[in-house]
């Protein structure tokens, strides 16, 4: 049985078909790459993974257990953590508020106790602790310590991907789901991420799903890939064997 599965996966909008008979698996540890032209599924992908939206055919399985239409709050208690393609930020809050809130799944004793007067040892004061000493891990990690008391909204572009980023990671996944990361960095950015996403499996074992344009980052991070179009499977294999098959190539030559 596969770490992580979808099976037959179909999502209809109207008369549209956004994703159809999509059948792929992923291993424990594997950083996988999803490629695709614009339109071709891939958020709607990820939305039928994470909940946002229930799939109209098909199973989503998730360390053999059907997760299939469960919701958003169900999927992230299961260890599946996403960003988004256009930021989902809190931008008049601090980095380090927003990376907490990233924690609050681990919060019996709900979000704001923190604030509230805690007599030391006791079981809340106790999960404050927990959840500071793994912000501040995330913090070191993805190297934020010079913003994590700025606001959201003074950060550059590409300080607001790794904050959003940094917030999934606090929620301690499992599987990571990262919509175009790298969209809107600079080269250098681009670079930095393939080393933090490399960090993240690494250090952390965290499995990564990845949909990505820049084939460049793709070669270097990808153990495979799979390319979409109009919500089918055109092929899944390495970088090379994908960005040479003719339907992909068809694909994106149809785009520009
Ligand atoms: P990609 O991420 O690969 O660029 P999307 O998954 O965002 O593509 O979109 C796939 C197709 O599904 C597009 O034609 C898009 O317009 C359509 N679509 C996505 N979400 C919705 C929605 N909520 N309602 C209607 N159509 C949608
Ligand atoms: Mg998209």
């Amino acid at each position: 049985m596969a770490f992580f599965e979808v099976n037959s996966l179909g999502k209809y909008f109207g008369g549209l078909k956004a994703l159809q008979d999509l059948s792929f698996h992923i291993d424990k540890g594997e950083i996988y790459c999803i490629i695709g032209p614009n339109g071709a599924g891939k958020s709607t992908l990820f939305n039928c993974i994470n909940g946002l939206y229930t799939p109209n055919t098909g199973k989503v399985v998730f360390k053999e257990e059907d997760i299939t239409g469960l919701q958003p709050n169900d999927i992230a208690k299961r260890k599946i953590g996403r960003t988004f393609q256009n930021l989902e930020l809190f931008e008049n809050m601090t980095t380090m508020e927003n990376i907490m809130l990233g924690r609050h799944l681990h919060m019996k004793a709900g979000l704001f106790s923190s604030s509230l007067m805690l007599w030391r040892g006791s079981a809340a004061a106790q999960e404050e602790i927990k959840n500071r000493e793994q912000v501040e891990k995330i913090i070191d990690l993805l190297e934020l310590q010079a913003i994590r008391n700025k606001y959201v909204s003074q950060l550059p572009y590409g300080a607001k991907k790794l904050v959003e980023l940094a917030r999934a990671l606090a929620s301690e996944p499992e599987l990571l789901l990262l919509d175009e990361p790298a969209a809107g960095l600079t080269n250098d950015e681009k670079e930095e991420l393939v080393f933090w996403i490399r960090d993240i499996r690494d250090e952390l074992g965290i499995t990564i799903v990845m949909i990505e344009h820049n084939m460049q980052m793709v070669s270097e991070i990808s153990d495979r890939v799979l390319a979409i179009n109009f919500g089918k499977k055109l092929i899944e294999g390495s970088i090379n064997e994908v960005i040479s098959h003719p339907e992909v190539i068809k694909a994106y030559l149809g785009e520009s």
